[in-house]
């Protein structure tokens, strides 16, 4: 049986380039970079060189990089940094289709006595901004938007938005865990203050992350401990990770546009494919404003997980809501705070393509699909 994997926002295939690049660090070269002699000194270098491979992708400078151990971390260390740094009396907005990292310390911020306040989308997934222009009056503002949507794809208005904070004097942090690599990021033109990215949504292992920090950003230390990271992050590098991550980011510097542009076509195919050949199926989030390797498809009167069940059996790999809250069966709250109707939310599958994903890999996926919905909406429940 052929084994295709459509489920790349989860986590993607780490690159072999990446995984030649990080051995070194495991088998030879595992000094503590902290150390004055030769073995910490003989490693330091490539973690600079690593700061500059990570920030050559955004356009910014090394000096604006810290390493992290994951996304959810960059963001908490945004969040929970930049709020601590500013008055009691901070205003948190962020939207209801963030990602758990970044809502869960929104949250745990407005336990700890601060206004917070999430701003809605409409039925295409786009943030409400006139919500978000009058939430930044009432006070001074942390907002957290986060770039594009790891369910829909759907790609925010981050120039603009960055734009509204500053000129209202607040800080603006953008979750970018899943642009990174995939469309341009050029943190001179857009205004953000700080920006989070994860290895392994971009061809490096699990468990490395940076966030970006503008040069003046207000942030208090979020890891408290040694003088790591040039005291912004305490705990010893995680040089391998950290070589791995840069070598991922350059690897993905040289070639952003031609491999969107192919893995767009892939993922139209497959989605215009799915469309004609399964009756009452819709696209969920807007199909302009996306990002080139997601769609996410609701299938009128199947529950989600039986199409993964299905799609299982033959090797298929796709998601039903975020990676993060499959496992319930409750629709994700990405897909509710779009109020997409019952009926539609329940069969909500995302498929999210990558580099290594072939053409004959569409082909298989666009000839088993068919059978799987007529086979299970033979079975639904649901009164058509
Ligand atoms: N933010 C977004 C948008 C994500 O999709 C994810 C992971 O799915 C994260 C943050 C968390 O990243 P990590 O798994 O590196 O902690």
């Amino acid at each position: 049986m052929r084994n295709i994997y459509l489920d790349n926002n989860a986590t993607t295939q780490p690159a072999p380039e990446v995984i030649e690049a990080m051995m070194p660090f495991l088998r030879d070269f595992w000094g503590n970079p902290s150390s004055m002699h030769y073995f910490g000194g003989q490693v330091k270098k490539h973690i600079e060189k690593a700061r500059q491979q990570v920030a050559a992708l955004i356009n910014a400078d090394p000096s604006e990089i810290i390493f992290t151990s994951c996304g959810t971390e960059s963001d908490n260390t945004a969040i929970r940094g930049s709020v601590e740094a500013l008055a009691r009396n901070t205003v948190i907005i962020t939207s209801r289709v963030e990602h758990p990292a970044v809502l869960g310390p929104c949250r745990y911020m407005k336990e700890q006595g601060h206004n917070e306040i999430e701003i809605g989308v409409d039925t295409t997934g786009r943030l409400n901004i006139h919500e978000f222009r009058n939430a930044l009056t009432l006070g001074p503002s942390v907002a957290s938007i986060m770039w594009a949507n790891n369910e829909t794809g759907v790609i925010f208005p981050i120039q603009e938005l960055a734009e509204m904070v500053k000129e209202a004097g607040g800080i603006f942090h953008t979750d970018a865990v899943q642009v990174v690599g995939k469309i341009p990021i050029d943190v001179k033109k857009v205004p953000v203050d700080m920006l989070s990215l994860s290895g392994h949504k971009l061809h490096a292992p699990k468990g490395i992350g940076a966030l970006y920090i503008r040069k003046g950003t207000k942030l208090n230390t979020f890891m408290i401990g040694g003088h790591q990271e040039n005291n912004r992050r305490g705990g010893t590098e995680n040089v391998p990770y950290i070589v791995a991550l840069g070598r991922a980011c350059e690897l993905a510097s040289g070639k952003t546009s031609d491999e969107m542009t192919r893995i767009s076509g892939l993922r139209d195919r497959l989605e215009e494919g799915i469309l004609k050949t399964c009756p009452d199926t819709t696209v969920n989030g807007d199909r302009k404003e996306r990002i080139p390797n997601t769609t996410n498809i609701s299938f009128q009167y199947i529950e989600g997980e039986s199409i993964l069940y299905h799609l299982s059996d033959f090797g298929i790999a796709a998601s039903s809501g975020s990676a993060c809250t499959s496992g319930s069966l409750e629709p994700s709250h990405v897909i509710r705070a779009m109020g997409v109707p019952f009926t539609a939310a329940h069969g909500s599958t995302r498929f999210s393509l990558s580099r290594y994903t072939a053409d004959e890999d569409i082909d298989y996926v666009l000839e088993k699909m068919p059978g799987i919905v007529t086979k299970l909406r033979a079975l639904s429940p649901f009164v058509r």
